[in-house]
């Protein structure tokens, strides 16, 4: 198994959360981790960078 196949392995399997991208309305997946942490999260449609409020 290469390094990828065991990243994408892990990526898939954490926990993930729906967000509303606050600047196109798009719902997408990201990683709970992240959102949680306050982490920038990307839109895959409009491709910006926001932070989910708490
Ligand atoms: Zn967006």
């Amino acid at each position: 198994m290469s390094f990828l196949d065991s990243a994408m392995k892990r990526f898939t399997n954490a926990a993930s959360r729906s967000v509303t991208c606050p600047i196109c309305g798009n719902k997408s997946q990201q990683t709970a981790s992240k959102v949680r942490q306050g982490q920038a999260l990307l839109c895959p449609k409009c491709k910006s960078l926001f932070v989910v409020p708490r």
